[in-house]
């Protein structure tokens, strides 16, 4: 997606060799027209596929899977990482390692929004080592609901999240590649 990789290129900051910050575009502030492309690009790419809900994490995820949840028009959910005095019973969680904050943390949905019968796209900012998609995936497992696919704005292909998702044989689509960030140098590949 060439609008989204010409922002990185911008506007990113790249903190270490595996940690590039957004903060001025996706996760802090967030670009509203370049949300909305990344929607609706995700629409495109799982278009064949009858979504009933998309399936993120919050905090960072929250604005390109809103935008894509518009386009399917269908609801977002995100899945909380602290807890609330709102959301107690009925409740799937999944433990994740964070890869930025290096902590775990737990996923936490209510039953409520989620049931066997729906078909769920996970949409997260990043794709590191797949820890946060993994914990979706068992959140959705939980209640018996069918993932149509992953959907990340930035996949680091030098991490091990690739990896790890093809094993669950689910449709893997990133809008811009990271294949290295060595030496302040952002590079992609495709
Ligand atoms: P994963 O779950 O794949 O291990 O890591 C993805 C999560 O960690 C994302 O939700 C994202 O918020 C955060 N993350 C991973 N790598 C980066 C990075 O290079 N920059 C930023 N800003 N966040 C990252």
């Amino acid at each position: 997606m060439e609008l989204l990789k010409k922002t990185i290129l911008e506007k990113g900051i790249v903190l270490s060799d595996s940690i590039l910050k957004v903060d001025s575009f996706i996760n802090h502030q967030v670009n509203p027209v370049l949300m909305r492309e990344i929607g609706k690009e995700f629409k495109k790419l799982f278009s064949h596929v009858k979504i009933t809900k998309v399936l993120t994490a919050e905090s960072s995820g929250i604005a390109p899977a809103l935008m894509t949840a518009l386009e399917f028009g269908v609801d977002l959910i995100f899945a909380r990482k602290r807890q609330s005095l709102t959301l107690k019973d009925d409740l799937l969680t999944a433990e994740v390692f964070s890869f930025t904050k290096q902590e775990v943390t737990t996923l936490t949905v209510s039953r409520q929004h989620i049931d066997r019968s729906d078909v769920v796209l996970l949409i997260d900012d990043f794709l590191a080592n797949g820890e946060v998609a993994g914990g979706l995936v068992k959140v959705s497992e939980q209640v018996g609901a069918k993932i149509a696919g992953f959907g990340f704005v930035i996949e680091k292909t030098f991490q091990k999240g690739r990896a790890m998702l093809e094993k669950t044989g689910i449709a893997i689509e990133s809008l811009a590649r990271i294949s290295s960030l060595a030496n302040g140098k952002i590079t992609f590949i495709d």
